[in-house]
């Protein structure tokens, strides 16, 4: 067949050649060893863990060779378009941290490799589609779905694979004649590869592909024999040939990209082979675990499980940082000792590698998140954390009256946010994530102060709570230090016949009504609404001493009522 010919009746319209692409678009003129990768997002909305776990190993790769990140608009499924996407995606994004060198922008491209949205790389695609064709490599196929259905039906009931391959890819067979009248009474067609593999063939005689995973190592699998579309009826690339030509002309040195992907590697390397073409280096990441509820692993899931959502953390207001660090522990296996070894070191100082990846699944951990995040933010200085939640309020809670209130005085918050924080031995960690924090520290104001936890039982049965909070009342000095003030209530503990040391209540609990930590409780409970917390003489120094007296008042008077 005359394939050029083909090639002209299929393409009637002015293309470029391939060679005009390969110039405008040259080999990147970067450091010896410089990685150059993309994050190839849909943009449908919905930007997840996953997005984020890709686009680190991305961002660190490039960024710590010195090369490229950059962003590509996979849009060619056009069904699930959402506007403003390509906003949410950068924005979201770059609030962990990941920002792109080159790409798709809110404000347009930048860079020298674009279009970097795919639907706007039509004539490229179709200029590679073209010189396929005239290679006798790729041709049209007008099987309508009816038909594709009909040969599934044949194929099950044979029990051979399915697909468009062989000899069931009968628009193989097709004359130069029949193809022109075809395309002359318009009747639609796709654009396939004419695949030379073979997989009929006695289970050791089919020839198999190898390739080098970056994170897998070397890879095996049976070649490809399917004839894949390549370009739909809407002249649309698929998948499949928009990764080969773009990560091409883009110059991608690394792909990192999902496992799902693994099975559709044969395609994607039969493409390379067949444009000439080497393929760039992949690297395809775990998927994102997690352990349910009976400590089975099972995939995240988007219907099942909101923090699969990269929103959801911005909605909880976890810090970036906590969540770059977290990260860092599933990515890397060695990332843990190392942040034991340095401990002050910031975050980019460590080496990430490909090397100590996972492949056999990332176990993803909410309640580990929250431990990370603990320990991240007990560096955080006060009033960078005070930004944070200022920030965070103003996005997700701006008519959240009581969380407003809280953030109204930033010296007093700062000083809220660092009780314990600065202990040299055991500082507490109760910062986790915005949300958290300001349900947790709502005791300190008395526009959200609630008493929410009861009087403990010992003092309670005893009738005691009265007269604790009396006493208490009476001695209260504000200027007392902190030890003056604990012997107070060892006085009280003592006179009311409570035990002053836990463990001689413990060893004879008939002396007793109970101990120092249960007559404490009834003050925290009276100051705080609450049985746990900071050292309470830490909270009435900030706390201020009219706020402190007028809560065991107001608790006495409830008491009489
Ligand atoms: N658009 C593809 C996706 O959303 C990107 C895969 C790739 O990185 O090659 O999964």
């Amino acid at each position: 067949m005359d394939y050029e010919r083909l090639a002209e009746i299929l393409f009637p319209e002015h293309l470029e050649s391939p060679e005009y692409y390969e110039t405008i678009y040259p080999l990147r003129d970067l450091p010896e060893g410089a990685k150059v990768t993309r994050l190839g997002p849909s943009p449908t909305g919905f930007i997840h863990l996953g997005n984020l776990y890709g686009a680190f190993v991305d961002e660190r790769l490039a960024h710590q060779s010195g090369g490229v990140f950059f962003l590509r608009i996979e849009d060619t499924d056009d069904k699930r378009q959402v506007e403003g996407a390509v906003e949410t995606i950068i924005n979201s994004l770059r609030f962990f941290s990941i920002n792109f060198d080159e790409g798709a922008g809110i404000d347009g491209d930048t860079g020298d490799y674009g279009d970097y949205t795919q639907s706007k790389r039509g004539p490229i695609y179709r200029a590679f589609a073209k010189r396929l064709v005239a290679e006798g490599k790729a041709y049209p196929c007008f099987l309508t779905e009816e038909e594709i259905a009909e040969i599934r039906e044949k194929q099950q009931e044979l029990k051979v694979n399915p697909g468009i391959y062989g000899k069931w890819a009968h628009s193989r067979e097709l004359t130069l004649e029949e193809i022109h009248k075809k395309v002359n009474m318009g009747e639609e067609f796709v654009i396939r590869l004419k695949s030379d593999g073979d997989l009929s063939k006695p289970e050791d005689q089919i020839r198999r592909i190898s390739v080098k995973d970056a994170i897998r190592g070397e890879l095996s699998m049976p070649e490809n024999d399917q004839d894949v579309v390549i370009l739909k009826k809407t002249g649309i690339p698929t998948y499949h040939f928009a990764h080969v030509i773009d990560d091409h002309l883009m110059r991608t040195t690394h792909v990192v990209r999902g496992a799902e992907w693994l099975p559709s590697l044969p395609i994607h390397v039969e493409l390379f082979e067949k444009l000439g073409w080497e393929p760039p280096i992949y690297c395809h990441t775990a998927q994102l675990m997690k352990l349910d509820e009976e400590g089975n692993k099972r995939k995240l899931s988007k219907r099942l499980d909101p923090e699969l959502s990269l929103d959801y953390y911005r909605r909880e207001g976890y810090h970036p940082k906590a969540v770059r660090e977290y990260l860092l522990t599933i990515l890397n296996s060695n990332f843990e000792e190392w942040r034991i070894a340095n401990p002050d070191a910031d975050v980019d100082e460590f080496q990430f590698t490909l090397e100590k990846m996972s492949n056999s699944g990332a176990l993803f951990d909410l309640n580990k998140l929250n431990d990370v995040s603990k320990e991240v933010l007990l560096k955080v200085p006060a009033s960078e954390i005070y930004d944070f939640l200022r920030a965070w309020a103003d996005e997700f809670r701006p008519d959240d009256q009581a969380v407003q209130t809280m953030l109204a005085d930033r010296a007093y918050m700062e000083r809220v946010l660092d009780i314990g924080r600065n202990a040299e031995r055991n500082p507490r960690k109760d910062h986790i994530f915005a949300r958290q924090m300001m349900e947790n520290l709502t005791y300190f104001f008395d526009e959200t102060f609630e008493i929410t936890d009861p009087m403990p039982e010992e003092v309670v049965n005893a009738g005691d709570v009265k007269v604790i909070l009396e006493k208490y009342l009476a001695t209260y000095d504000h200027s007392d230090d902190n030890e003056t003030w604990f012997n107070k209530i060892r006085e009280i503990t003592d006179e009311l016949g409570y035990a002053v040391k836990p463990k001689d209540y413990k060893k004879h609990p008939e002396d007793y009504k109970g101990h120092v930590g249960h007559v404490s409780t009834v003050i925290r409970v009276a100051l705080m609404g609450r049985q746990q917390s900071p050292d309470v003489w830490e909270i009435q120094q900030i706390l201020g001493e009219d706020r402190v007296r007028a809560r065991l008042e107001g608790y006495l008077r409830a008491l009489d009522r």
